[in-house]
């Protein structure tokens, strides 16, 4: 707490550097060039997949044209009921995988009483409610479909008035409210058919977490299809995994493959005291769609937010010490492109969707080179361009840096003065 307390009075102590007036134009010229090239979407094609008619209308109201290498190759398997252990890179569309493979075998019978057929865990409200929105998408034309979406922070009551009354047949949600909600005898999983984690090393290496999800499990019926998805698996969480399947078909990329080709990659190498002016310049030199600013703490997510907005920089902040309802409302928000600068910390750095965003600066290195690589897959979704520029501050950031170029065989480089702005925005 001391050390926080000591890291947000720095930033205070920094506001005086910001003087947006005085900061100098670095723009673009156009020598930088395009790092790598975006190879993930296949030939083949949706149809190919035999999914219901219902699946690929609503697949083609969604302007998804081709199947990316992670929904080719993991779909046919997925939607026969295998069980499944997935790694697909940040943003490639891993989500659709599971919800169109569900979906595709999602049978409701309006005469019987509704079970919930589907459960799907992940870490974070948000993303739980992204999840629902993917399900609601795609079953657009299965209206016996229902989908509920359940986490934290919004009134046990309301959670236990829709299962009981409107059970959903796909129920998405966070494991400490699942719990909740089966342990007070609301939510029975005896008709459970398939059981989902997303992000799922991030559910299993918490011990906390880890124990929730053991305890739903035991829950559910033996017989189920099980399916966990994640950008990274760590070998640990890799020999968890497979303890919750039986035979699982495992797709897994080289983690030196997983490196997103279309996002350009920098550092710089700074002092705690240089990093709001650097930031500031950063922000008026580059031409942004959205940009995400990760931090290490909430309270200097706060303070920084501050800073920037005093600045005029339009800005805005989500963190875990915000009310549900006020994290959904600005996550909606800044989804909906009504601010164009969000100050985070890890809560928001995986799994998260947002199409505009092109940059993600890391104003803190991450702890690990795994939740490096989920952050900066904010930007560069599908196979889009984007830039991640990451401050780096004595050893351990350098160390990690390190880390992060041998695992997934990337190049970060030095921030050059100039970047071309073709570089990281789409034409
Ligand atoms: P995900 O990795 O699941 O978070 O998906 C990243 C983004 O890619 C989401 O906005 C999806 O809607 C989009 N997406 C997923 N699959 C496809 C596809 N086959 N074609 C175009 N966009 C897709």
């Amino acid at each position: 707490m001391a050390a926080e307390d000591t890291e947000i009075d720095q930033l205070e102590d920094l506001e005086e550097y910001v003087e947006p007036e005085d900061v100098e134009e670095e723009v673009n010229n156009e020598e930088t060039e395009v790092q790598g090239s975006y190879a993930g979407v296949q030939s083949c094609s949706f149809r190919d997949m035999l999914l219901k008619p219902e699946l690929q209308r609503a697949i083609g109201d969604a302007g998804f044209e081709h199947p990316s290498e992670v929904q080719q190759n993991a779909i046919p398997f997925a939607m026969v009921g295998n069980d499944m252990i997935v790694q697909a890179k940040s943003g490639m569309g891993k989500t659709a995988v599971f919800v169109m493979s569900t979906l595709q075998q999602i049978e409701v019978d309006t005469e019987e009483e509704t079970k919930v057929d589907t459960l799907v865990l992940c870490h974070a409200r948000e993303l739980a409610y992204q999840i629902s929105k993917e399900y609601t998408r795609f079953s657009k034309y299965l209206p016996n479909v229902k989908i509920g979406v359940v986490y934290g922070g919004v009134p046990f009551q309301e959670h236990k008035t829709m299962i009981k009354d409107d059970c959903p047949n796909v129920l998405i949600g966070t494991p400490g409210r699942v719990l909740h909600l089966i342990n007070e005898k609301v939510l029975k999983l005896d008709g459970l058919k398939r059981f989902i984690m997303d992000e799922c090393d991030d559910l299993l290496n918490a011990l906390d977490m880890r124990r929730q999800v053991q305890q739903i499990f035991k829950a559910t019926p033996p017989d189920k299809q099980v399916m966990l998805y994640s950008a990274t698996i760590s070998p640990e969480a890799r020999i968890l995994c497979k303890k919750f399947c039986r035979e699982a078909e495992e797709i897994f990329v080289d983690d030196k493959k997983l490196t997103l080709h279309g996002l350009q990659q920098h550092f710089v190498k700074l002092e705690e005291k240089d990093k709001i002016r650097k930031l500031t310049d950063l922000l008026d030199a580059l031409d942004f769609n959205q940009v995400v600013i990760f931090v290490k703490t909430k309270q200097r997510a706060n303070a920084l937010d501050k800073i920037l907005q005093k600045a005029m920089f339009p800005s805005m902040t989500i963190h875990a010490n915000l009310k549900q309802k006020e994290r959904l409302e600005r996550y909606k928000k800044f989804k909906e492109y009504k601010a164009r600068i969000l100050i985070t910390t890890d809560l928001m750095g995986r799994g998260v969707d947002v199409e505009r965003i092109n940059i993600v600066i890391n104003f803190d290195m991450t702890n690990e080179s795994d939740q490096y690589l989920h952050r900066v897959g904010r930007a560069g979704r599908f196979g889009t361009k984007g830039l991640a520029i990451t401050f780096i501050n004595g050893e351990d950031d350098e160390k990690v840096l390190e880390d992060v170029q041998n695992r997934f065989k990337v190049k970060v480089t030095e921030l050059p003065d100039e970047i071309s702005k073709e570089s990281y925005m789409a034409n």
